[in-house]
């Protein structure tokens, strides 16, 4: 529940005394008016509070928050860490172009061997020619034949009657083609996928349910992304965490009157996990619940076939460090290591969240998150089942050997 008192206008605009304040040398501009509020009211537009209930404006224009780049003088110890403390499995990867032709393969390599990120999940959610077509690609290439592996798409249109055997049957064919897993099951399912009927296509389905069976006879995890920060249902007000990046993208707002609601989509992806226990499931980007941990907990300990994947989310872990430091090591089997979209410059700030204890850096996206980040500092046990054995364990397909112990 959100703690926000309106302005309510009831407010006395007086002069500073400016003469005491100039004496004691701390005073603000001569004449500046201040404006009077009462106990648990905000501020007005354009002023901020100076003192117990009592508000000024600045005396010089106030930048935006575009415009606002302060320059922090903690000196603190910093590490740089360019490189994975161990071997990572990229469990949240999105390889389109890297995989276009053998130079570019050859370029991918690279780039991985600098962020020590040994093997790369592509969860692209292709399925049947498509993904045989992109096994086939990077079983020609002599250095990431082992470093990639694939998952498989359902394809969530005109479910109906016969939708489920010919989706149970497409799935059994991409496995024999390689596919070691299920996803990224997108938002779409859920926000806007309809049935052969014209309704909204709900997360739990029953419709569904045999994909879902069909995983767990096979071994498959499914790794399903629901929803969005739950930001992104609010109003595009000043209190709103994500609103720079709504203004940015306005197709990320999702006004109530087209689409689901947040806790719809949670309660429905909530009933999906419960009802297939022998499914493991990996919920994508901590299943938007990495602002609040206790939620997840509550989540993760009473579903034990779910697990969760942490990309896109570093800003919810590296501004909570004690609180993600005793959620990461007590689930640590349950946690898998991720990044979303490609770009190697970005892996190095979750390895330093998570390996260090450096205090009070930036983050690489500030439409993401308008503060600062700090280490975790995961021990050495941890972060080998976050980086790579917690993948490992729940997905026979990947490389199995050669990982540290
Ligand atoms: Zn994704």
């Amino acid at each position: 529940m959100r703690q926000f008192v309106v302005y309510t206008g009831l407010i006395t605009l007086f002069t500073v005394p400016a003469l005491a304040e100039a004496q004691q040398g701390r005073g603000p501009g001569q004449g500046a008016q201040r404006v009077q509020i009462q106990a648990g009211e905000a501020c007005p537009a354009g002023m901020t509070e100076v003192r117990p209930r009592s508000c000024q404006a600045p005396t010089l224009p106030a930048p935006s928050i575009l415009d606002y780049r302060p320059r922090s003088t903690l000196v603190a110890p910093a590490h740089s860490v360019p490189k994975a403390k161990f071997p990572a499995i990229d469990f949240h990867g999105h390889p389109t172009s890297q995989l276009a032709s053998a130079e570019e393969l050859d370029a991918l390599a690279t780039a991985l061997d600098a962020l020590n990120v040994r093997v790369i999940v592509a969860a692209n959610n292709f399925s049947g020619d498509r993904l045989k077509d992109q096994i086939a690609r990077v079983k020609a290439s002599p250095k990431m034949k082992d470093r990639i592996r694939f998952l498989t798409g359902i394809d969530f249109r005109n479910v109906g009657p016969g939708w489920a055997e010919k989706a149970v049957a497409q799935l059994e064919a991409d496995v024999a083609a390689g596919a070691v897993g299920i996803g990224e099951i997108g938002k779409g399912l859920g926000l806007s996928a309809k049935k052969a009927d014209g309704t909204r296509l709900r997360i739990d389905d029953p419709e569904l349910d045999p994909v879902w069976e069909a995983a767990a006879r096979l071994k498959l995890p499914v790794f399903i992304h629901t929803a969005d920060p739950q930001e992104f249902w609010q109003t595009i007000d000043y209190t709103n965490e994500r609103w720079l990046e709504l203004a940015l993208f306005p197709g990320r707002r999702y006004p109530s009157e087209a689409f689901p609601s947040f806790e719809q989509l949670m309660t429905e992806r909530d009933n999906l996990l419960r009802r297939h226990r022998n499914t493991t499931f990996v919920i994508a980007h901590m299943g938007w619940h990495a602002n609040d941990l206790g939620r997840l907990s509550r989540m993760l300990e009473s579903m034990p076939n779910v697990h969760t994947e942490v990309g896109a989310v570093l800003y919810d872990i590296g501004r909570q460090p004690r609180a993600a430091h005793d959620f990461f090591v007590r689930f640590q089997d349950r946690i898998l290591f991720g990044k979303d979209s490609f770009q190697p410059e970005e892996y190095p700030y979750y390895w330093r969240v998570f390996e260090t204890r450096d205090d009070y850096f930036d983050y690489y996206r500030d439409y993401h998150a308008s503060w600062k980040l700090y280490g975790i500092d995961l021990p050495d046990a941890v972060l080998k089942k976050v980086y790579f054995a917690n993948a490992l364990r729940i997905t026979g397909g990947l490389p199995q050997e050669g990982w540290p112990r």
